[in-house]
């Protein structure tokens, strides 16, 4: 598992998704979680303060936010990694092994 985060800053430049993932907000607890390796406390924000319908699964990777990025941020790319780590459910995060 790659152990570092990515490079957002969270500018909220990107702001505006169509289909209303909160971007920053979802950024900002995975790079927490690679910086301070607090994989669990950083899940529970995730899950507990970001709403369903703006978690990354709700991304299409249509592209719209990654010019708007000063970063140069493949965001579809960067949330996908967001995925595979938080998962859609705080339960199945905590069954992984390994962070
Ligand atoms: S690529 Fe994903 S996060 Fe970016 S604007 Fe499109 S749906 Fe939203
Ligand atoms: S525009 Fe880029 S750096 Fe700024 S919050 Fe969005 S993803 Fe992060």
């Amino acid at each position: 598992m790659e152990k570092r985060g990515n490079a957002c800053t969270g500018c909220n430049y990107c702001k505006g998704c169509p289909n209303n993932v909160d971007i920053p907000k979802c950024m900002e607890e995975y790079n927490i979680s690679k910086m301070l390796g607090s994989p669990i406390a950083s899940a529970m924000h995730y899950f507990s303060r970001i709403p369903k319908e703006q978690r990354v699964e709700n991304c299409t990777a249509c592209g719209d936010c990654i010019p708007l990025c000063p970063q140069f941020l493949d965001v579809p790319d960067e949330l996908m990694k967001v995925y595979e780590y938080f998962g859609d459910e705080f339960t199945t995060f905590c069954d992984l092994d390994e962070k």
